[in-house]
């Protein structure tokens, strides 16, 4: 007999957490498929997570926001029970360059994702939100009743418009749709096995790939964004989280959505919990790779929150969702993913 698994898409599953989620809903049970239009990913994250499991997943190559083309894959995986929406544009500095493509990517895809699903009566949905809608935060750490903030770029409004439209729809007369907003923290390092890791397409917008590429002499010198800052040593506070436990919290949130425990609309932090500066980020991954980087302190970066770091407890004790990864071994995985991509 063929195995049944329950069939999840995952809208942006060829990109950095896509791929990693791809191989933990698998491994978990689920029958994941793949949509993606390679607009930030490349083919070798498939091929990756298909020498991790040993087999092929299902992918679509199609821009989620083309309605059309996303009905076909509705039809053809005929019992989707639900979706997981990575799909989207990502990086902050571009979104103010370019807000349009912003707003088109990121709201064209979750209407059009919206759209089909009520046409199929696929009801249940895991949506990728960020802390950035926390904007600075009046006080650490954040939990999920910490006020959100005006959007300090056109990626986090996206995020926030995007968490409102979600909401209004959940809670429109005789609405089905079920959804669980992750606002996720700082995502770095990459699978054990090197397969799959972060993949940034010229210069990496965030700090890890950047002191990865550096410490592989690729990039010359990595640039601290300020020392100034109202924290212990001058530097941003963040809360790094390994992808491989946040595209773990993903399956418990398809695995709560589906046993229909959840309230129709819902929020999670994940983080870990503990705030890092970039120094110890930069200190943490000299002892974890045996590498001395070549850094410099330059200014500070407009728009750079000083400091934040997430409250777990509610994704703790409600999704029994828990970190496994210290900051030391999220480094060296991903120092061992920049070594196996070489230069
Ligand atoms: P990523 O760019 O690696 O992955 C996104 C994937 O979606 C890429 O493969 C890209 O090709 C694809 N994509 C984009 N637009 C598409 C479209 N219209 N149709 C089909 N495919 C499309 O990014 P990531 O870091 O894996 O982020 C995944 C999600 O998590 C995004 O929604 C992002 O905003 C959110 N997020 C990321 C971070 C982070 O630091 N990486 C933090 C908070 C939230």
């Amino acid at each position: 007999m063929t195995e049944q698994r329950t069939k999840i898409l995952v809208t942006g599953g060829a990109g950095y957490i896509g791929s990693h989620a791809v191989v933990e809903l698998y491994q978990a049970g689920f029958q994941p498929i793949i949509a993606d239009d390679f607009s930030n990913s490349q083919q070798s994250a498939l091929a990756g997570v298909r020498e991790i499991l040993g087999v092929e997943t299902p992918f679509y190559e199609l821009d989620v926001a083309d309605e059309a083309a996303l009905r076909r894959v509705f039809e053809a995986e005929k019992d989707l029970q639900g979706v997981i929406h990575f799909a989207a544009s990502k990086a902050v500095g571009e979104s103010v360059a370019k807000p349009l493509h912003y707003y088109r990517n990121n709201l064209g895809s979750l209407l059009s994702l919206l759209t089909v699903m009520g046409s199929f009566q696929v009801n249940n949905l895991v949506f990728s939100s960020s802390c950035t809608v926390y904007g600075v935060p009046d006080a650490l750490p954040v939990t999920e009743a910490t006020p959100t903030k005006k959007a300090n770029s056109p990626y986090g409004n996206t995020k926030q418009i995007c968490e409102d439209i979600l909401t209004d729809v959940v809670h429109a007369p005789g609405g089905t749709l079920r959804t669980i907003l992750l606002r996720y923290f700082n995502p770095i390092g990459a699978h054990e096995s090197a397969k799959i890791g972060e993949l940034p397409l010229g210069v990496p917008q965030n700090l890890v790939p950047f002191v990865t590429q550096t410490a592989a002499g690729i990039r010359e010198q990595l640039t601290i964004y300020g020392d100034t800052y109202d924290t212990p040593d001058g530097t941003n506070i963040r809360d790094y989280i390994h992808v491989v436990d946040l595209a773990k919290g993903h399956v418990v949130a398809v695995q709560r959505l589906l046993a229909g425990e959840s309230d129709n609309v819902e929020t999670f932090n994940l983080g870990t919990g503990r705030g890092n500066s970039v120094l110890e980020v930069v200190q943490t991954f000299e002892k974890a790779s045996g590498q001395k980087l070549n850094y410099r302190i330059g200014e500070p970066r407009p728009g750079d929150v000083p400091a934040i770091y997430a409250d777990v407890t509610k994704a703790t004790e409600v999704l029994g969702f828990t970190t496994e990864t210290s900051l030391e071994d999220s480094l060296a995985s991903a120092w061992k993913w920049q070594q196996a991509l070489g230069k």
